[in-house]
């Protein structure tokens, strides 16, 4: 009987395929879970065993042979693989590449069942033509100085912690045969026994919470932790997690941003004397693959890592805690588009421990899923430590004048708090100067060559950049329709918002909080430990200042301009304009201070605005929900969008068009069909985009559909001109 290798090759095609075992394999290797070099086309590929059979589709005698098994053990248990294969299903993206995306962290070759590093060594360590070689380049100097005084080498790690790239000159080096990177086995420490340091006794509603997770643990079950800002959820997570620790088990804690790692490993780290790690991309390739082997092979007890870190293997999991629950990052928004948190709870249901979703702000699914009995609803309605809720007021600025977006009041409010040698903060949802420039004689705006979209100003660079394409140019001064040269920014950015500010306050310390100006590695951290030392008086920002963090001399907030988003057509957009609001708002006034919050609108009598001042965040999200009910919207109703976008006008929205078409021919019970529509950016870097929906009140419907539409497509065979992907439960339909 032959055997057959079911192998999951990251090649933009559906299916498993199959190879025969290479030559001279020891049979016991052939374990589901290990990586196995394979031939494919005329090129090798690196793909992951997931199960072995006995027969093939194909005729045997056609089958190609594996070329090497590259692991002594699995890299994912049984269950894992499982949730790979369920989620390459429900998100109907090839399972190769679901899988290559899911361990990127593995992507270099090289057997990954022990850990390793790399050190960069000089060559000839003595030599004294080496300090010649470089004493035209500084880094390289520099570097060749550093290694010169370790005779033992640097490790990599330790020298992506230089303030500047030490990239560059290593390549330098090793090119000029100075230096090499000499690879290594790290070895962790092991866990000793987990020693936790005193916590504050919980409130009545932290431990009810902890009680009703701790009496799960060992089984599924899934939890919605709805606690206000400020409320004492991070507290619940360290109390579960030292139970879970306690028993033996690993946690696993995803947050939306790297930002908010830092601040969560501290505490874990000041909490409990066990192994903790951390999972982003913004790490080393050694680190991330550390991270992952540690919690693989039980090394570390707790992973603290973003939306990628959900699928890294877990020795002996406990427990799964997804924070910020509602935030839209833990949706990929490209190639592979899993959720994060749903893909969670399927993990958590397939591991049989409990799941902790938590939240200021809930999404309507989740808070959807409470009411139909799916979760356990937890609720922190009071601040921890007795600290005071912000208080809520509408700004009325209709018929004001604004001195550059700021009302009367707002600006006198902003005294006020300086005088009392407190911190404001001011929240503008847009980067760079301002969102248009515009002709004053003639009306022209400033538009991106490649994309349906205006060039956004940024005065700081003198520059006119498009953000959905990256396209730039200098700041014209002279309109490109009527020559005329009284051309006048429109709209708020915070780059304008600031240079107010140094106009209106000029003694005040004002920090700019966003995309543009965290740019450099580490500036973001060094900025919030000046605001946490005071050093600071008006934070300026986006929603990057929104994101969990503390401010706790902050007693004023001001939101500047959300108007757009009460009016939007993306459906979700007041959704996420009351969660921004409540987020915002919950980063004043944490402490001993009462904080005040101060929202300018033009529609002060909007009734979303109404129910969220007068009842917060649980009366908007029930008023929202039964908005979405009446409409038949998710999450009462599930959505599929089929992008597709082509460089020609018409190839994109043709495909769809035969796309919908035989979809509208499909047997009962079959999907409700929209489109093709052009998608709201209708063109990107110069390709037309389109989409289709799909909707349907049951999933099963819905991914039956796709998976006979698949079919459809290949046949099409427009994959030539059109790209197109698949998202299942759109959260954004850009
Ligand atoms: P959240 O994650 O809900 O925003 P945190 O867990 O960060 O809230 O808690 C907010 C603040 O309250 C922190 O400074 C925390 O140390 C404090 N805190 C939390 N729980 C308690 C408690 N039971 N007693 C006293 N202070 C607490
Ligand atoms: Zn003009
Ligand atoms: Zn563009």
């Amino acid at each position: 009987m032959p055997i057959v290798l079911k192998i999951a090759v990251p090649v933009p095609v559906p299916g498993v395929f199959d190879y025969l075992p290479p030559p001279s394999v020891d049979l016991d290797r052939l374990r589901p879970g290990v990586r196995v070099e394979v031939p494919f086309g005329r090129r090798r590929k690196i793909g992951l065993l997931l199960s072995v059979a006995s027969s093939s589709a194909l005729d045997p005698g056609r089958l190609r042979e594996a070329v090497a098994v590259l692991d002594e053990a699995p890299l994912f248990a049984a269950v894992d693989l499982e949730l790979l294969v369920w989620a390459s299903r429900y998100y109907h993206y090839p399972v190769g590449e679901a899988i290559a995306a899911a361990c990127a962290a593995l992507r270099h070759g090289g057997s990954a069942n022990r850990p390793v590093g790399r050190r960069l060594c000089l060559t000839r360590p003595a030599d004294p033509e080496g300090e010649h070689a470089v004493r035209r380049a500084p880094r390289q100097a520099a570097l060749w100085q550093l290694l010169q005084e370790a005779p033992e080498g640097v490790a990599e790690e330790a020298l992506s912690k230089l303030a500047w790239d030490f990239r560059p000159a290593a390549k330098a080096l090793i090119g000029k045969g100075l230096a090499h990177w000499r690879e290594e086995a790290v070895e962790d420490p092991c866990p000793g026994p987990v020693a936790e340091s005193p916590a504050p006794p919980l409130t009545p509603h932290q431990e009810a919470a902890v009680a009703a997770v701790t009496a799960a643990l060992g089984g599924f079950r899934a939890f919605l932790l709805e606690g206000v800002t400020g409320s004492g959820k991070t507290e619940v997570y360290l109390r579960l997690a030292g139970e879970v620790l306690a028993r033996g088990g690993q946690v696993m804690v995803l947050l939306p941003e790297i930002s908010l790692t830092p601040q969560l490993e501290a505490r874990f780290r000041a909490r409990f004397n066990a192994p903790v790690a951390v999972f982003h991309s913004g790490l080393s390739a050694a680190e991330r693959q550390r991270a992952w082997l540690g919690l693989q092979s039980g090394r570390v007890a707790v992973l603290l890592g973003t939306r990628s870190a959900v699928f890294t293997p877990m020795r002996s999991p406990g427990l799964i805690v997804l924070d910020e629950e509602h935030d839209a990052s833990f949706k990929q928004q490209d190639g592979f588009r899993f959720s994060a948190r749903d893909v969670a709870v399927k993990r958590a249901s397939l591991l049989n421990i409990p799941v902790v979703l938590g939240s200021a702000t809930p999404s309507l699914e989740s808070l959807v899923n409470v009411q139909q009995g799916r979760y356990q609803w937890l609720n922190l309605p009071e601040r921890a430590g007795g600290a005071a809720p912000p208080e809520f007021r509408l700004l009325d600025i209709r018929g004001q004048r604004l001195v550059e977006g700021l009302s009367a009041r707002l600006t006198a409010a902003i005294a006020e708090t300086l005088a009392r040698r407190e911190q404001a903060l001011l929240f503008v949802n847009r980067r760079g100067f301002a969102p248009t420039l515009m002709c004053h004689a003639c009306g022209w705006v400033a538009k991106c060559r490649l994309c349906d979209a205006n060039l956004v100003i940024h005065a700081g660079d003198g520059c006119l950049r498009c953000h959905h394409c990256g396209y730039q140019q200098p700041l014209v001064g002279v309109c490109g329709a009527c020559g005329d040269r009284e051309l006048h920014p429109l709209g708020l950015g915070t780059e304008r918002i600031e240079a107010a500010l140094a106009e209106l306050f000029p003694a005040a310390r004002v920090v700019r909080i966003d995309r543009d100006s965290m740019r450099r590695k580490g500036q973001l951290q060094r900025s919030l430990e000046d605001i946490q030392a005071g050093r600071v008086d008006i934070l300026i920002g986006t929603q990057m200042l929104a994101k969990g963090h503390h401010f706790p001399q902050v007693t004023l907030v001001g939101i500047l301009d959300l108007d757009a988003s009460l009016f939007s057509t993306d459906f979700r957009s007041s959704e996420r304009a009351a969660q921004l609001i409540v987020q915002v708002a919950g980063r004043a006034g944490r402490e001993q201070r009462p904080g005040t919050v101060l929202l300018q609108t033009r529609h002060p009598d909007h009734p979303l605005l109404q129910v969220l001042v007068r009842e917060g965040y649980p009366g908007f999200a029930r008023a929202c929900a039964r908005e979405r009910q009446t409409a038949a919207l998710p999450p009462f109703a599930h959505q599929a969008l089929w992008r597709a976008e082509s460089r020609s006008a018409e190839a994109a929205s043709e495909f769809l068009a035969a796309l919908a078409e035989r979809a509208l021919r499909l047997p009962a019970p079959a999907p409700q069909v929209f489109g093709p529509a052009p998608a709201p950016l209708a063109r990107r870097a110069g390709r037309h985009r389109w989409q289709l929906l799909f909707q349907s009140e049951r999933r099963a419907v819905l991914h039956a559909a796709l998976d006979r539409l698949l079919g459809v497509a290949a046949e099409l065979g427009a994959t030539r001109r059109v790209r197109w992907s698949i998202d299942i439960d759109p959260v954004d339909l850009y």
